[in-house]
């Protein structure tokens, strides 16, 4: 299969080019699979770790949302009342970050990025 930049359209000697060596423009970071921390912040506003799974950190979506159910059951002992929220928040702003540093590039591997 022949690869080709999208920036000019001239063919890659090499798959895995990152400069092409007609218009110099950095090839990863158009291939790169681009998150809007937007999105990932607003599904996480609704379902806490829809933004996670969202930025294709699956396993840590579900996580997430678990952590979510234990805190909102933790409401009965009160101390949910400050669980619940606090990790909504945290859900929410870990998605927008996460989304962020996957589109720079960076390790959004932790398991809470920021
Ligand atoms: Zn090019």
């Amino acid at each position: 299969m022949a690869n080709y930049c999208q920036e000019c359209g001239k063919e890659l000697i090499s798959p895995n080019a990152e400069i092409c060596p007609n218009c110099g423009v950095r090839l990863k970071e158009i291939v790169i699979n681009r998150r809007s921390p937007v999105i990932a912040l607003i599904l996480s506003f609704f379902i806490c770790g829809l933004g996670q799974i969202y930025n294709g950190q699956f396993g840590k979506g579900i996580a997430y949302f678990v952590i979510y159910l234990v805190c909102i059951a933790s409401v009965a002992l009160l101390i949910g009342l400050l669980l619940w929220p606090v990790w909504w928040l945290i859900g929410m702003v870990d998605a927008y970050v996460s989304a962020n540093k996957i589109n720079a590039g960076e390790d959004a591997s932790r398991f809470i990025n920021f």
